[in-house]
This record gives structure tokens, sequence and C-alpha cells, in this order.
């Protein structure tokens, strides 16, 4: 990897790929290496999760490429946006590749880097902080807390066909895990659920979908296992959001510090 200055900041080398986290979407929640990348790059290829206030933190020296891909709606393919990042890579650019949260959780990150290592390009992978945790974090929400629970699993609530994910076990997952939280719930929320009804939790379990964490308007749903599915169509909630299921969602009440805002 490419010299660093004094500071520890790395130099972004021309042909390479940084691949990089953009946490959940509060600008101050980006590390350093993503600012660095940022004032360095000279072609950002982003998903449509990046907040906008990063998008905004581009030099005007970059170019900015979209290549979102966010539910069902028409857009770019994988393969075709990992042979945009070789062909950029090979013609001498500093390439940004922007994704919300974290690279490599839910996030493709981990085939982008694979197709990035076949074709022999110099990438750096950047991680995020995921919005699972930052999300979490900002709804008042801890991960864990001595008194709710010792794990927490995260879970896709799709698979790539867009089914809830068979190769989950779910009822081992709801017998497992005191505290579930599931990226991309909304699809599939109903199924979601009765997998862990049926897993034994209870109807009356603490619950909550939080969506559009750390922006302006995000939302937070208190919820119960049981009622969740008629909340969030009585809400309208929509993506981005997480479904977090268990203890540590009663918290809230006294750790909402983010409060008024959303
Ligand atoms: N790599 C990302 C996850 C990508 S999958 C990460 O580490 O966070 C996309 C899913 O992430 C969304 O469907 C949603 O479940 C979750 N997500 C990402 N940003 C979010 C946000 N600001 N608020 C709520 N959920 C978010």
């Amino acid at each position: 990897m490419a010299d660093a200055d004094i500071t520890g900041k790395p130099a972004f080398a021309p042909g390479s790929v940084w691949l990089v986290g953009a946490g959940p979407g509060d600008p101050g929640l980006l590390t350093l290496h993503a600012v660095w990348a940022l004032e360095q790059a000279d072609v950002v290829v982003h998903d449509a999760l990046v907040d906008a206030r990063i998008l905004a933190m581009i030099g005007p020296r970059a170019t900015v490429e979209h290549a979102g891909k966010r539910g069902g709606k028409a857009s770019p393919k994988q393969d075709e946006i990992t042979a945009r990042l070789i062909e950029l890579a090979r013609a001498g650019q500093r390439v940004l590749r922007l994704k919300g949260g974290d690279p490599f959780l839910f996030g493709r990150g981990a085939e982008e880097a694979l197709a990035l290592a076949e074709a022999g390009i110099p990438f750096r992978v950047v991680p995020g902080i995921t919005a699972g945790i930052g999300g979490l974090a900002y709804a008042g929400i801890p991960a864990t807390a001595k008194t709710a629970n010792s794990a927490i699993t995260f879970v896709t609530g799709h698979d790539q066909t867009g089914s809830v994910p068979d190769a989950v076990d779910w009822e081992g997952l709801g017998r497992g895990s005191q505290v579930i939280v599931v990226y991309m719930p909304m699809r599939n929320l109903q199924g979601i659920v009765a997998r862990l009804l049926s897993a034994g939790r209870s109807p009356d379990e603490p619950a909550a979908i939080v969506s559009r964490a750390c922006a302006e308007d995000q939302g937070v749903l208190v919820t119960t296992l049981g009622s969740c599915v008629a909340d969030a169509e009585r809400d309208g909630v929509t993506p981005p959001a997480l479904f977090v299921l268990g203890e540590v969602v009663r918290l809230r009440e006294k750790l909402d510090w983010w409060g008024g805002k959303g």
C-alpha cells in the first residue's frame, strides 16, 4: 500500500481503488481515511445510500458517478459496477468507491474487492460505521446492555432472489440471539416476524424500526414483534430502515438523546 505522511494519511495512488464506508449518514461519522479519500479522489463512484451531505464534501476536482442500486429499481448490475471500477483504475484514476455504512457488511464490498484482486488492481478497504451500530446509537438503542443481552446478530431480510434468506436458521437465531438487527427488513417483514414467532419469541417483545437513521428526518417506530407489521403499515415506514428486536429497545425511553430531531 502507498506511503503515508506523518499523520498517517496515506497517499491515494493513481490506478488504485479505495472501497470506503461512508457510515450511516451523518458526515461527522466519517473516518479520517474516508475524508482523506474524498480529498484525493479523481472519481467517486457512490451508492444511493450515501447521504447528500457527504456527497457535498467531494472536492471540485473529482467527477462523481452514481452506481445506485436500491431495492428493485432499475440500475447498473453489480458486474457492470465492478467492471467500471476496474476500467477507471486502469485509466490511471484514483477511484473512490463510496458505500453506505460499512463496505463489508451487506454492501457487496467483498464481491468488488475480490474482482479487484482478480484483476490485479491495488485497493484499500476503509471500514465505516454500519447502520446497525451507528443508526441504533442515533435511535438511543444500545447494541448491548448488561441487563439485556450478551449476543447481537446482524442478518439480512432478503437474499439474492428477494425472499427471506432460507440459508439462515431462523429458529436457531430466534432462540440463540437476544437482540436481532435485520437489515433490509421491509419487503419481507411479515415473513421474518412469522419465523421469529415460530422460533418462540414473544409477540410482546419490544421491537423498533429505525428509518433514515442519522438524517434530519430519522424515524423510530417503537413497537412489538406482534404489532410491528401493522404499525409499520399504519406509519408508512419506508426504506432504508432497520428492524431491531430485543429488550435493548426499551432503553430508548431513557437514552433518546437525538430526541426532538426525529
Ligand atoms: N453496508 C451498509 C448496509 C447496506 S444494506 C451498512 O453497513 O450499513 C442496506 C440496508 O442497510 C438498508 O436496507 C437498511 O436496512 C440499512 N441502512 C443503511 N443505512 C441506513 C440508515 N441511514 N438508516 C436505516 N437503515 C439503514
